[in-house]
């Protein structure tokens, strides 16, 4: 954090081991049970994928996924041919036990209840690749595809919520960089998104790489986005701001300008790691820039249903936070990460698979949560 790029003065973190901070810490993930054959996979999806041909999946009392061999007690069985186009995880995990009417609700064309308010979400995390940019525009189209009215800000000068989207964002676009820089309003940058009606985003450029520096020289650099927001009367239901993986001046912006965090997870290690600086953070920007910012969402993502490490970090982040955590939680999976090639949202690339049901999923419940007021 640099704090002559406009944030509040630092804050000393409190790391526990895994940087998690102390307080609110309860228990910690139970140690795993040894059972013979327990094998924890610690190969890619693509290389585990080539290994197997049947397994049996289960999940123990001790809160621990793990592969075992047939004929071990087990839960659930899963059957993985060789050579399956879809090489995607067992679904252990991925659909959570759903009501009925939550499996109504998922259903093509169903509409969703719309927020008393407008929510601007921002999804931060200064963990690069933990699936910022995946959750914002899978989150943004399952809402759109069930009636909302959705805007994603790619505020990344990567722009890779521009390219899920099939967006041009070569230098010169009219983008989220003119915005901060005063000489376009949102509304004008914001594009609609092919074959899915209700959806905008405003793409980024590589110029927003320089534009942390030429705001830092700005009037009100850290509010420039929250200007450009308050000034949209456009009727928008949500505002998903995509984060690059910093929390440099771009990342303040979208702090000042959201009233809610939600920080995607990845099941790994190191995932916790970093956790306290950003919780920090957000603390900061609370204290002296926007009373209303709190985290109110966490999204476990690429869990890997074959590992047990990916257990234990969904363990002990439920453990730390609790109702924030989204029931759904996003599996690894391949067709997750072809979509972008193909300028799609997973939600609308391959409607059926896996993760594009956990996004559905996830979507759903955040739309419930707004509707709840619980946010
Ligand atoms: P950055 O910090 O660079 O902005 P990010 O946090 O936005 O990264 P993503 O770009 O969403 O992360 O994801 C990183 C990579 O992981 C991408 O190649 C993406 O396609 C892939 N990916 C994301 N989610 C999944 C998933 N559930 N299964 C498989 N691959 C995934
Ligand atoms: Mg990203």
């Amino acid at each position: 954090m640099t704090v002559g790029l406009g944030w509040p003065d630092t804050v000393e973190p409190s790391d526990g081991p895994l940087g998690w901070p102390e307080q609110q810490r309860t228990t910690s993930a139970p140690e795993p049970v040894p059972n013979e054959g327990v094998v924890s996979r610690e190969t890619t999806p693509e290389a585990a994928d080539d290994q197997m041909a049947t397994r049996t999946v289960s999940l123990g009392a001790t809160h621990s996924v793990a592969v075992e061999p047939a004929g071990v007690q087990a839960i659930g069985k899963v059957s993985v041919s060789e050579g399956d186009v879809s090489r995607e995880t067992p679904p252990a995990t991925v659909d959570p036990d759903l009501a009925p009417e939550v499996v109504a609700a998922l259903q093509p064309g169903q509409p969703w209840p719309r927020p008393k308010q407008r929510r601007v979400m921002t999804i931060a995390n200064q963990k690069g690749g933990v699936g910022k940019t995946t959750s914002a525009v899978n989150l943004a189209a399952a809402l759109a595809l069930h009636g909302l009215r959705v805007l994603v800000i790619d505020l990344d000068p990567q722009g890779n919520a521009s390219t899920a989207y099939s967006l041009s964002h070569k230098t010169g676009t009219p983008s989220i960089y003119d915005v901060l820089l005063g000489a376009r309003a949102l509304a004008e940058v914001a594009v609609p998104i092919e074959g899915i009606p209700g959806l905008w985003c405003v793409p980024a450029t590589i110029d927003l790489a320089g534009a942390e520096i030429e705001l830092v020289s700005m009037v009100a650099r850290e509010s420039r986005l929250k200007a450009a927001l308050d000034a949209l009367d456009d009727d928008v239901d949500y505002v998903f701001i995509d984060c690059p993986p910093s929390l440099g001046l771009l990342t303040l912006n979208a702090m000042v300008a959201a009233s809610e965090v939600l920080i995607p997870i990845q099941c790994e290690f190191y995932a916790l790691e970093g956790l306290s600086q950003l919780l920090n953070n957000v603390q900061l920007v609370r204290s002296h820039l926007n009373p209303k910012l709190y985290v109110s969402t966490i999204l476990l993502t690429m869990y890997d249903a074959r590992t047990r490490l990916a257990d234990q970090v969904a363990f002990e982040v439920r453990e730390h936070f609790g109702d924030l955590v989204l029931d759904a939680v996003i599996p690894r999976s391949v067709r997750v990460s072809e979509a972008p090639g193909f300028g799609q949202p997973v939600i609308t690339f391959d409607s059926s698979s896996r993760g594009s049901r956990a996004y559905l999923a996830a979507a759903y419940d955040l739309a419930v949560r707004g509707e709840r007021g619980v946010v």
